[in-house]
């Protein structure tokens, strides 16, 4: 399906005398950006966690395992000891300039910025932890020294990131406004792990630490995201202490959402421009956790109408899935994909490969 795609950017890591090739491109760009890219090994992992009998049942257990693998394979290369971790590869100014098949790429891919004791990172290093203890919990039957390499690797970072309180360095891409609720979300999945109270009295006092905005993080009116862990860290701090406090804040999201947040005509829940349909597929899986706690018909209902809307049943009949169904967007923002350069607009055709399996925003 992939036959597309080569090997590409083999030279990553090589200015810090490191070998950071592998993970994942960002967005339909081609740099490899801390945040988001821990946010999605984060939430794929959970979903193996949580949900491993689906995969299992319908076959796609496996092609998961290996995708998280990539993932943390990359993520253990960033970590070459216990204080350092790498976390973005590409210039993201001179990246964007470029349009064409990451293969054929010209020109520098700096290491642009490592987290240590010096330079903090709490954010990109507690949501890279979460991931990694994840990966312990999911692979540790399969092979019990690689999990191990995962969890000691998380501890670290853990350790790392909650001694020097920091905001990571952004460069004006993916902007983070808490890395509060990436501790949280870090330190939760360390006491699930590991049973250490001192973990998840640290998860207690961060997850409740404001944003820098001010706001109450009990009052959350995002969705879970590669900015935002509050809400899944406050899911798995209600599964761990059954409190009121973290139904409540969960329940006043959700009610949010499914009640007071602005509808499309055509049904699509409407957080913002930039990803919509993203935003609404991250808010269905929050509900559907919730209902497996809760039973509430009314979190399920909700969370189907929008994948329903995502796969086909919206006003343009389409699927917003690339590949399911039988009429999908033609002109994804993936440079890969599109197979053409800025040449006479050449760009602005519709792609030549299939990206099979991609959500458009
Ligand atoms: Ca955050």
């Amino acid at each position: 399906v992939f036959d597309w795609r080569g090997p590409c950017h083999l030279d990553d890591g090589e200015d810090v005398g490191l070998d950071l090739t592998g993970g994942f491109h960002d967005a339909g760009d081609h740099v490899k950006f801390g945040l988001p890219q821990a946010y999605t090994a984060s939430i794929l992992g959970w979903s193996l966690y949580k949900y491993e009998d689906v995969f299992e049942q319908t076959g796609n257990k496996q092609k998961l395992l290996s995708t998280l693998k990539y993932f943390t394979d990359y993520l253990l290369k960033c970590h070459p000891d216990p204080d350092t971790f790498y976390y973005q590869v590409g210039d993201g100014g001179d990246d964007h300039a470029y349009w064409g098949a990451p293969e054929e790429q010209p020109g520098e891919r700096p290491t642009m910025f490592a987290a240590n004791e010096a330079t903090p990172a709490s954010d990109v290093l507690g949501l890279t932890s979460g991931a990694l203890s994840i990966m312990y919990l999911n692979y540790k039957d399969i092979d019990a020294v690689y999990a191990e390499r995962c969890l000691q690797a998380a501890k670290e970072l853990y350790q790392l990131g909650s001694n020097n309180l920091g905001y990571y360095e952004e460069s004006s891409f993916y902007i983070s406004y808490s890395f509060y609720d990436d501790l949280a979300w870090a330190a939760s999945w360390l006491y699930i792990v590991e049973g250490d109270g001192l973990y998840l009295e640290d998860a207690e006092n961060f997850v409740l630490q404001q944003n820098k905005k001010g706001e109450d993080p009990l009052e959350n009116r995002w969705t879970m995201c590669w900015d935002n862990m509050y809400l899944p860290a406050m899911f798995k701090l209600y599964q761990i202490t059954n409190k009121d406090l973290y139904k409540n804040a969960l329940e006043y999201n959700l009610n949010y959402w499914m009640n007071s947040l602005e509808t499309t005509p055509g049904g699509l829940k409407y957080l913002d421009n930039w990803g919509v349909l993203r935003y609404a597929l991250a808010e269905s899986m929050l509900a559907l956790l919730y209902y497996g706690e809760t039973g509430d018909e009314s979190l399920r209902e909700f969370a189907r109408s929008q994948l329903d809307y995502a796969l086909g049943d919206n006003p343009a009949n389409m699927s917003y899935v690339i590949g399911f169904g039988d009429t999908w967007p033609k002109h994804p923002h993936h440079r890969a994909a599109n197979g053409y350069t800025y040449a006479n607009g050449d760009n602005q055709k519709e792609a030549k490969h299939l990206l099979l399996g991609a959500l458009v925003g």
